[in-house]
């Protein structure tokens, strides 16, 4: 999501006048778009504002965008004097304003093409305007010298707008990301997006659909869904359902796949595998986080489903017509969490056999219920179970990798591995799949080809080319 919204700020700031450059040396302004969701993603932000300081005096300005700008606010201009600009997310459409008040240019003027940003994501509608605090400086707030002005743009859950512009600066050739859904109202115990992201606000599927129809006309035939919970998605105008919109979205006139991410167990109806069976453009993978296999914890995180529920919506994709792959994130180490509970955790991977799990050890977060919890787990325990757990989950992949040798896969071409004389291509369940290819028949990036699976690793698989069925 990171990624998509910094594609969105980049287009925004281009259709403002600004140019991007390769490099914080060749920039005037640096905009660096942040992640909270675990401490350590935190800490490395204020490591890189340390190290730009050193730029300051070379007149550049700096901005922190992202979850770390509307959760630390203002507190950034104490620990990073050289920082200009704060905005958090849900106020990206004020971007264009705050430039100009940054600039100190009169409203509406805009900056010649020749200006450059430099815009770095961590992990990315105009409209009429949010709420937002737009501050004069007050004396106790006054810059260094060098810095002109403090400018903040921090919602805090009041904006029930999206962040909709039509100058998206894709950075993907191939794959075009459309997000639906921003923002969050779960409240999960241990996670920070609900403060950082603001309330939960869905596009309509009107104006969905339209950018559908256009990127499919730019030439790009894989689209992505996004949203905190893309599958909590409430079309503003009551027209369509999620599973509704996603069917939609692969009727569009030359899109040949569409994936979505994140899906949340609470919000996961069987409708959406009915439409996955009744519409061949959609993939067949779907990502359902679970967080853990105990539903004592599962109730102490808030995730407000079971289990069993969990397990009850997987029967269904495993019920499914198409071969589903699923996929989940996973924290150990939350507060409480017994050495029963995380047995709990192993047994469903074992029981489910995902094809991928992001694994990571709980965080405390600024804010959330969780840090009112008794019995923190040690550090070097929560170490300890993530490794037990990868190793685990190593051994699933590897035997359910193994199923795939001896299958045809049509993959996307994604790109050329020169030093492996390899193509790398991605199957419609989202397995990264390598493959050869004698150069008379080399597939081009961006198409689709077939290919014969010949061995299996545990996170890939790979195989040749099989020329006759390809390259469409
Ligand atoms: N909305 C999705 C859901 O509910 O499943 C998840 C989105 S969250 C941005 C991505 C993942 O980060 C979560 O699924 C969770 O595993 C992980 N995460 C969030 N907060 C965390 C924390 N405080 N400590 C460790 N991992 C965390
Ligand atoms: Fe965080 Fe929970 Fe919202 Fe997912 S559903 S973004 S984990 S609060």
């Amino acid at each position: 999501m990171n990624v998509h919204d910094s594609e969105k700020v980049v287009g925004t700031l281009i259709q403002e006048g600004y140019r991007q450059v390769e490099s914080v040396e060749q920039a005037d302004l640096i905009l660096y778009n942040t992640c909270s969701i675990r401490d350590k993603a935190e800490q490395k932000v204020f490591h890189r504002l340390a190290d730009y300081k050193k730029l300051q005096a070379q007149g550049k300005k700096f901005g922190v965008l992202g979850c770390v700008a509307q959760q630390e606010g203002e507190k950034i201009f104490e620990r990073a004097p050289h920082v200009s600009l704060v905005c958090g997310s849900a106020s990206y459409q004020n971007l264009p304003g705050m430039l100009v008040q940054l600039e100190g240019t009169a409203s509406g003027v805009r900056r010649p093409a020749s200006d450059s940003l430099d815009l770095e994501a961590e992990a990315g509608k105009s409209g009429s305007l949010a709420p937002v605090a737009w501050r004069p400086l007050s004396e106790s707030r006054q810059p260094e010298a060098g810095s002109l002005i403090r400018i903040t743009g921090l919602d805090d859950r009041q904006t029930d707008k999206c962040f909709e512009t039509e100058y998206t600066a894709r950075t993907n050739p191939h794959r075009a990301y459309i997000t639906i859904i921003e923002g969050c109202d779960k409240f999960c115990a241990y996670c920070v997006v609900p403060f950082t992201r603001g309330k939960e606000r869905s596009r309509t599927s009107a104006s969905v659909l339209n950018e559908a129809r256009q990127i499919a006309d730019l030439g790009y035939s894989e689209i992505q869904l996004l949203g905190q919970n893309v599958n909590s998605y409430r079309d503003p105008d009551g027209t369509k359902s999620f599973a509704e919109l996603l069917a939609a979205v692969g009727e569009v006139p030359g899109i040949r796949r569409v994936r979505f991410t994140t899906s949340h167990p609470r919000d996961f109806g069987r409708d959406i595998v009915d439409a996955i069976d009744a519409v061949p453009t959609l993939c067949d993978h779907v990502h359902l986080p679970v967080q853990s296999g105990s539903t004592r914890v599962l109730d102490a995180m808030q995730r407000l489903y079971t289990r069993e529920q969990y397990l009850e919506r997987i029967n269904w994709m495993k019920s499914a017509k198409r071969q589903i792959s699923i996929t989940t994130d996973v924290i150990v180490g939350f507060p409480g969490e017994t050495e029963a509970d995380f047995a709990e955790t192993l047994s469903l991977l074992d029981e489910v056999g995902f094809d991928g799990v992001f694994s990571f050890k709980y965080s405390a977060r600024p804010n959330t219920p969780a840090l009112q919890l008794e019995d923190a787990i040690p550090e070097e325990e929560k170490s300890r179970r993530l490794e037990v757990l990868m190793a685990k989950q190593r051994d699933i992949q590897i035997a359910r990798y193994k199923q795939y040798i001896g299958t045809i896969c049509e993959v996307m071409v994604e790109a050329k591995n020169e030093a492996r004389a390899q193509w790398v291509g991605r199957t419609t369940q989202n397995k990264t799949l390598n493959f050869t290819a004698t150069e008379s028949v080399a597939p081009a990036i961006g198409k689709y080809a077939q290919v014969l699976v010949t061995k299996s690793f545990p996170n890939s698989i790979a195989g040749e080319l099989i020329p006759a069925e390809s390259v469409v």
